[in-house]
């Protein structure tokens, strides 16, 4: 399933940095696209699972999703994609090309304070 190996990752990243931090790590955010979703439930439920027994246990995700983002050809302006409304919003223009999907990224990791 796309969560639990998107949850399995992210958990050995965060157990490698608070390890090298020597910090217990509370929460984190992590950013995807929109071609390439995450369920912000299920991402979290396939964590719960990985997390017992780590330094991870009893943390939250935060997903924040990034909307597909458009450059058009006429004016060159750069919009975030509407697909009810797929047209430049600076000069009404039907010519533009997608921008490439936001990757799957660990933004932020929030430790406890010492
Ligand atoms: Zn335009």
């Amino acid at each position: 399933m796309h969560e639990a190996m998107i949850a399995q990752s992210i958990l050995e990243a965060i157990i490698q940095e608070a390890a090298e931090r020597g910090l217990r790590p509370l929460r984190a955010r992590i950013s995807c696209g929109e071609l390439n979703p995450i369920n912000d439930e299920a991402v979290n439920f396939a964590f719960e699972i990985a997390a017992r027994g780590t330094a991870c246990e009893g943390m939250r995700l935060e997903v924040r999703h990034v909307p597909l983002r458009a450059t058009c050809e006429s004016c060159g302006h750069t919009f975030e994609f509407d697909i009810y409304s797929p047209a430049c919003p600076g000069c009404g223009g039907a010519d533009f090309k997608m921008n490439p999907d936001a990757p799957l990224l660990l933004e932020e990791i929030e430790f406890e304070d010492t």
